[in-house]
């Protein structure tokens, strides 16, 4: 495979392992073990893995392998680990790396899984966790220590699509000796930069835009060969996060048309933005594609695009905001994001509703605020339904 080749060769081509058939599209490999011709070999085949070699599922198959070399190709990783869910990505890529005595520092504006490993699970273990609101570089500063593994941050916070300057964090963790862990769901593998900017780790719940068509639950972890190999992979095939092969073979056929859909999405999403944006009966439309963004120039800076998510504060607050989704008649109430379908979703009555109001105050997570993931639809025919539902509050 050409390392030269563009993003969307690389999705379309990279990682192929044709079996002796010559398929076209890749194969499935449905099966849990792989057969030796001998003791001998099944022998030096435990001893020492050659790349396209397999021992159990659990370890590695063959489709996986695909999936794992195409993402990281795309990515511009030396190597990635898929994973059953983008939960076990995250946590498989935090616990295999930190030990009791050690210390992270995280972005507090986190998906709300990723918030309960850090702030449940990890200081169960001994970790010690400093969370820092994630825009504030002096806050970063003041949190990262001598003896920090590693810093967390979803660089777009979901719901409110703040942006945290990866660039900036990336040196200040770097200086202390800390890696860069990043959940770069909301930025997509189309428009990251993510390793420029200095990131070591990048996870992506497959789960979003890489199937993109609502089916299935996958994750997968990307960084050096060193640190898959090393730390993430002998965590992962012992505790068993492993994605299944059919999995696999559907996020890599999603891995085709990824750079399509995204930048379809991203583009319908922007004009949606646009045409609302100043709207009376909205207290704020929140999209990073806008000028008046509040971290315009990072995300000029850090990203390709700004992603498919849009955030609308809708003046009455969760009464108000119920109308409007209720008067929906093509956008679907559901919590997904990235799919070809727009889906629509009420944060501090669903995803968020765990946190205190005094958290949700804290993060911007109003009453009257919804979240809006922009799907294939016909922008159109997205923004006549909103404002028709709009005019129905
Ligand atoms: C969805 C999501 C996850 C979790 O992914 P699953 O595939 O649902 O396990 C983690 N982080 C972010 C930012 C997400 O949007």
């Amino acid at each position: 495979m050409s390392k030269t080749w563009n993003k969307r060769t690389q999705a379309v081509h990279s990682g192929i392992r044709r079996s002796q058939y010559g398929e076209v599209s890749e194969a499935i490999f449905l099966t849990q073990g792989f057969v030796y011709d001998s003791p001998e070999a099944a022998q030096q085949r435990f001893e020492q893995l050659g790349d396209d070699e397999f021992i159990y599922a659990r370890y590695g198959n063959p489709t996986v392998a695909m999936f794992e070399d195409r993402i990281a190709a795309i990515e511009g990783a030396e190597a990635a680990f898929a994973t059953a869910s983008g939960m076990a990505a995250v946590n498989g890529a935090l616990t295999s790396m930190l030990k009791a005595g050690d210390h992270i520092v995280s972005s507090r504006a986190l998906f709300g899984s990723c918030l309960y490993i850090l702030e449940e699970i990890l200081t169960r273990y001994g970790v010690e966790v400093t969370f820092v609101d994630g825009t504030d570089l002096d806050q970063w500063r003041a949190a990262v220590r001598d003896d920090t593994r590693a810093v967390f941050l979803e660089p777009i916070s979901n719901p409110t699509l703040e942006i945290v300057d990866l660039r900036a964090v990336a040196e200040i963790a770097h200086a202390a000796g800390a890696l860069v862990v990043v959940d770069n769901v909301f930025v997509t593998p189309t428009f990251s930069r993510a390793f420029e900017m200095g990131a070591d780790v990048v996870v992506y719940s497959a789960t979003k835009h890489i199937d993109g068509q609502g089916r299935m639950l996958g994750g997968v972890i990307l960084g050096s060969e060193e640190f898959i190999r090393k730390t993430v992979e002998p965590y992962l095939k012992h505790t068993g996060g492993a994605m299944s092969p059919f999995t696999a073979w559907a996020m890599l056929k999603g891995l085709e048309t990824l750079d399509l859909r995204v930048r379809a999405q991203s583009g319908a999403a922007q004009v949606l933005a646009e045409a609302i944006s100043g709207d009376a009966r909205l207290a704020r439309v929140i999209f990073p594609g806008l000028e008046d963004h509040a971290q315009a120039a990072i995300v000029a800076d850090q990203m390709h695009g700004p992603g498919t998510v849009i955030a609308l504060d809708i003046k009455g607050g969760k009464e108000a905001a119920f109308r409007f989704l209720n008067a929906l008649e093509l956008v679907t109430i559901s919590n997904n994001l990235g799919d070809t379908k727009s889906i629509i979703t009420h944060p501090a009555t669903t995803t968020h509703q765990r946190l205190t109001q005094e958290q949700r105050d804290h993060l911007g997570i109003t009453p009257g605020l919804v979240r809006l993931s922009v799907g294939l639809e016909d922008a159109d025919d997205l923004l006549a339904d909103l404002n028709s539902a709009l005019d129905a509050i």
